[in-house]
Formats: structure tokens, sequence, C-alpha cells
């Protein structure tokens, strides 16, 4: 347990409390008490910004103002409304959530720590925020905000990625809490991370911590917190086989796990690296496709890139057209006319290939 004065500790509180009241941050779910809508917001903004939050939190609300409301739509629909949000397993676990919630609860969201932590996809930092700000029950949160507040303000250079100084951590934030409101605390230390000690250029000048911030006496700033290990990325090659017959297209639903899993997508080929049209038909997985048969590709799209996490995906479209009979001898897929793509969720690179087909490679 990390030991700090009482006097320290104080200081941080107040404040922190004070800094909020002086700024405090219009965003659409501040302040909200309704536990189905903080739950709502919190599963939206894990690992996306706020900015591109806001607009689907507004949807989901309009669309699904309750709990009922969300456990009632097909998947399909949900997915449909989550398109662009990443992370989708995200929204397959509201899903389940809200379906417990309306069945087995009568639509009545746990008011309880344990209980809510207990929901699918919920965690202890989003069990801490929906507690404490629905019911001002005393968890604290503890996320990558907190992290960098609490390693900056106190100078503590213990990895943040390593499980015993995350107990420590949580024990400090816990302890900071006290007895101060823990909706207003909360969120005092949330949007102070997201508005004032930002990771790259925290506003240190201006800020009312700064003089017993010990990052900032001890010139370490830009050095906290520290992480131990460092995140390997993959790259991975999609080649998406566009096969059009007519004005049908062939699309299938990921259903492996993997990123995108529930999302459509055109007939996939992953390889290891980029492919040439010479190198894409010699595959022992185009031949499996085309059996005897080898269609001609009547163009290929300029490379795509999303960036996730954990991965780098570089998507090419290779646009196929099929007769009949080729068509029948490829099974799995689902055929839909083209004009209908949008009823449909994929992937983010789906929306830029379709929005900027007019870029093609000569091939
Ligand atoms: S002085 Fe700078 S580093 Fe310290 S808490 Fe304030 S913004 Fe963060």
């Amino acid at each position: 347990m990390y030991k700090f004065s009482s006097k320290q500790k104080s200081f941080f509180r107040t404040q922190l409390l004070n800094w909020s009241e002086a700024f405090p941050r219009a965003l659409p779910w501040v302040g909200e008490k309704d536990p189905y809508l903080i739950w709502l917001s919190e599963i939206i903004l894990q690992q996306t910004r706020v900015q591109q939050g806001k607009p689907y939190f507004e949807k989901f609300k309009r669309k699904y103002p309750t709990v009922k409301d969300l456990a009632n739509t097909p998947e399909d629909d949900l997915m449909k409304s989550w398109e662009g949000l990443g992370y989708y397993s995200r929204a397959r676990n509201l899903h389940f959530s809200a379906k417990l919630i309306a069945n087995e609860r009568n639509g009545v969201f746990p008011t309880r720590y344990e209980d809510i932590r207990a929901l699918k996809g919920v965690g202890d930092y989003t069990a801490a925020a929906i507690a404490s700000f629905a019911f001002d029950l005393p968890y604290a949160v503890v996320d990558g905000n907190v992290y960098r507040v609490l390693s900056r303000f106190f100078g503590i250079t213990d990895p943040i990625d390593v499980n015993e100084h995350k107990k420590q951590f949580a024990s400090l934030a816990q302890d900071l809490l006290a007895d101060a409101p823990p909706a207003k605390y909360n969120q005092a230390i949330m949007d102070f991370g997201a508005v004032q000690c930002t990771p790259k250029s925290p506003s240190c000048a201006a800020c009312p911590l700064q003089k017993n911030c010990q990052a900032l006496q001890k010139n370490m700033v830009q050095d906290l917190p520290i992480k131990s290990k460092k995140i390997v990325k993959k790259t991975r090659y999609f080649n998406y086989l566009v096969l059009n017959i007519g004005a049908d297209v062939l699309i299938s639903k990921r259903e492996q796990r993997d990123i995108w899993r529930d999302l459509y997508e055109f007939t996939l080929l992953e390889t290891d690296s980029m492919k040439t049209q010479g190198e894409l038909i010699s595959l022992a997985s185009w031949k499996a496709l085309f059996a005897s048969t080898s269609p001609e590709i009547n163009r290929v799209s300029k490379p795509f890139k999303q960036q996730l996490t954990h991965q780098t995906i570089i998507a090419q479209f290779w646009e196929i057209s099929l007769d009949e009979s080729s068509f029948s001898k490829i099974i799995g897929y689902i055929r839909i006319n083209r004009e209908n793509l949008s009823n449909f969720a994929f992937p983010k690179l789906f929306d830029w290939y379709l929005q900027d087909n007019s870029l093609y490679l000569d091939l």
C-alpha cells in the first residue's frame, strides 16, 4: 500500500473537487442518474474517444431509451447501430446483459456494486462508474486517466501494467475517495485526466495541483505513468474478393473468434503479405474457392489501412464478375443486391472502399 501524508491526499482531493466545480464538462452523460444510460455511455466510451462516442450515445439513447428496448432489438440491428465504433464484443455484451436485465430482473437495473460488476462486459472501472454516478456508492474509478493523474501527482514510478501495482493504485484511489461525494469525485478525476493532465500535453502551467505535483517537481511529467510492456502489433493482409453476379454480390458473416465478429464482409482470402494478381490466383485458397474455373479480375482497389489496437489491417478489394454457373459452385455465402449493402454492418474500411471505389490500380 502506498503511503502518502494525509495533508498531501487532502490537498489532492480538495483541489480536484474545486477544479471540477470551476470547469464542469458539458457532455450528454455527465450528471446522468439513470444507471442504464450511464452503463450505455461507459460501454460506448471504452476504447473510444469522447468526440467519437458522443453521437453514438445520442443515437442509442434515442433508439433504445430503456434497457427493454435494447434487449428487444434484433442482434443484426444492434450491430448496424454500433457500426464504425469498433470492438464489437462490447455490443454483444451489452445485448446479452440487457436481455438478462429485461428477462430476469423485469427491466430493473441492479443497484448493488457486486451485481453491476457481474454483468457481462462490466469490469471494475465500469462498475465503479455506474455505482457511483447512479447511486452515489463509494467506489473509486481507476482507468488510464486515473493511473496517469495519480502516478504524476504522487510521483509513482511503478509500472501500471503489473498486477501487484494495479492493486496498489486501486487502493490509493479508494483511499483518496475517502468521504468525498463519490459521483462528484469520480467525475472530477476522470475529467481532470481527460482535460488538464492529458497524456501528451498536460496544462501544468495552469494546474491547481502543480504546487505539490511530484512529476512536475522532478521533471518527470512526460515519463509517467510507466508501462513495463510494449504492445506488439501485427500486420494482417486481407484480400477481399468482391464477387459480383449481375447486380448482386456475395457476403458472409464473420463468426470465428477474431476481430469484427458478427460483422459482414466480402469473400476473404487472408495472406501473409500484399499480393499481386498473379500471386493471388496461384493461392491454394483461390483454387479451392473457384475449383477448375478461373474468373477474371476486373479491377483492384488501392490498399486500405485500418489501425486497430493490436493489429494493422491492410485490405485490398478485388472486383470479380461471376456467371451463374461459377456462382453455383461457391457455397456458404449470402447473395444480396448491392443496393442493400447498407442494411448490413461492415467493418469501417468497407465504407472507405465503397465511398472511394473510383480509385483503382492498374492490373
Ligand atoms: S502539474 Fe501537470 S503533471 Fe502535475 S497534475 Fe498538474 S497537469 Fe498533471
